[in-house]
């Protein structure tokens, strides 16, 4: 018998919607059902036609986008434009996929020898198992699931416990889409540990596409690897913000206001550890201080114009925790900062004169908590090289040197230099180094991570 859960309203902390968690059997035949599907459907289905049936998805998205919206915002806590704004990209990158899907080629080397033809051909990878966390719910699955479908593969996707209800509507209109036949997409509610666990052991599974913790995703890395899958995983980050000292201030800090504070700072390339060099460390905080109070204005937590909750009451205590266990090694609340507040809502907070071995460096917050060490700008590439993480970075300055510098010699995955945190492109790739994941999604080649080259030599 299924197990009832339930995830609650963050702004509220009152529970939100109950859905019956997966059992083991049901596991099973969920992917078995997905095999069943590649085998016998989707993977002969044209890639035309696929890209006929992306993009219906997409025009679900744009039509029904105020329902889309309003149930990430209500799991999640974000405020309902920005939802909004979350669908229309989704939809996005669903059209981005449909346009792949079109274009795939595969090779012929028609000159390597003079008889017959040697040639590849592209095999999607199969049925591939899509875990996604509860913070981007929608766009981190838009960022796999319509390039998996395009390469030909079926998906079993297994949304955040915590965050279910944009993803139920989106599987539940796809299996009322003649375009897709059955099995091809469907979706296993519940925990990672029992849920998630079964669906990264299951045989009839080829490939795990992840996005999460770092911890989890390497749990994952293991489990799936020893089962023989391929593994695609986008994990945490740790990213610090790079002021040169002749950055653009004010605009900077309201970079760092926007990107830092996004989600409530629960997103992955959240720009959180702001290095800064000490000959205009106070001119930076008159700046950033200034940018905080234009963002929150009221400067009250739990409003309309405060930041938003956290996903939980549990989360909110570990970010009070870590930051009363960094009191110790020193830091300086920059006016305008909230180190508390109602229910789930905590900060806006601005942490200067963080040293650089305090514990609120060494590790994801993942919360709204942007932290300022002040730092000679020659030292940034060696604390750079020392991070474990490889998510994200940002670089202002106005020196094309010191940006191109910063650039080649980061082994990080994605770089902004004086550009928008907020704004990114589908056709740019997304991925880490080291502890922020493995493999690449998104971009031109997005397919060939859901997809193998067969070689094949004809005489
Ligand atoms: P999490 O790792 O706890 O959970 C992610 C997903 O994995 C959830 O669906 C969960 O149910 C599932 N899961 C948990 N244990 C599992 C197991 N043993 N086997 C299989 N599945 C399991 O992460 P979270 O708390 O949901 O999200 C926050 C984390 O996600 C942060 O670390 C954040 O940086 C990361 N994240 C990364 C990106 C990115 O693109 N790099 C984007 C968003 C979030």
């Amino acid at each position: 018998m299924s197990v009832l859960l339930t995830t609650h309203d963050p702004r509220t902390g009152l529970p939100a919607v109950s859905y019956p968690c997966a059992t083991p059997e049901q596991v099973v035949q969920i992917c078995r059902r997905a095999r069943d599907a590649f085998f016998n459907q989707w993977r002969a289905v044209p890639s035309t036609e696929r890209a006929t049936a992306l993009l219906s998805v997409a025009a679900l998205l744009r039509d029904r986008l105020e329902e889309f919206a309003a149930a990430e915002a209500r799991d999640t806590g974000k405020p309902l434009d920005v939802a909004r704004g979350e669908v229309a990209g989704a939809a996005g990158l669903w059209e981005y996929a449909a346009a792949l899907a079109r274009t795939e080629h595969s090779e012929c080397l028609s000159t390597a020898t003079t008889q017959g033809l040697a040639l590849t051909l592209r095999e999607p990878m199969g049925v591939v198992g899509l875990i996604v966390p509860w913070n981007y719910p929608l766009i981190t699955a838009a960022e796999r699931m319509p390039f998996a479908l395009a390469a030909g593969c079926c998906v079993v996707l297994k949304p955040s416990e915590l965050a279910v209800g944009s993803l139920a509507l989106l599987v539940e209109a796809m299996a009322n889409n003649p375009l897709f036949p059955t099995g091809v997409v469907q979706v296993l509610f519940g925990q990672g540990d029992a849920v998630g666990r079964a669906l990264v052991a299951n045989p009839d599974v080829d490939m795990i596409a992840f996005v999460g913790s770092t911890a989890t995703g390497r749990a994952i890395e293991s489990a799936a690897t020893a089962t023989g899958k391929r593994v695609s995983a986008e994990l945490g980050g740790n990213n610090h913000v790079l002021i040169y000292p002749d950055a653009d201030l004010p605009r900077a800090a309201r970079a760092v206001v926007a990107g830092g504070f996004r989600n409530g700072g629960q997103a992955c390339i959240a720009g959180t550890h702001v290095l800064v060099d000490p000959s205009v460390a106070d001119e930076w905080a008159a700046h950033l201080e200034q940018a905080l109070r234009e963002r929150f204005p009221v400067g009250e937590a739990g409003t309309v114009a405060s930041i938003q909750p956290m996903i939980s009451a549990a989360h909110k205590q570990r970010l009070l925790a870590l930051i009363e266990q960094a009191r110790p090694a020193g830091f300086v609340p920059l006016p305008g900062s909230l180190l508390d507040g109602p229910g789930n809502f905590l900060g806006p907070v601005v942490l200067d004169r963080v040293p650089l071995h305090s514990p609120l460096r060494q590790q994801e917050i993942f919360g709204p908590v942007v932290t300022v060490t002040r730092v000679e700008a020659d030292k940034f590439p060696a604390i750079l090289a020392d991070n474990q993480y490889g998510l994200a970075v940002y670089v202002w300055t106005a020196a094309t040197s010191a940006a191109l510098a910063a650039i080649r010699q980061v082994r990080i995955g994605r770089i902004w230099v004086n550009a928008d945190p907020e704004f990114w492109l589908p056709e740019l790739p997304v991925g880490g180094f080291a502890a922020s994941g493995v493999g690449r999604e998104g971009g031109a080649k997005a397919l060939d991570t859901y997809s193998l080259p067969k070689s094949v030599l004809i005489f």
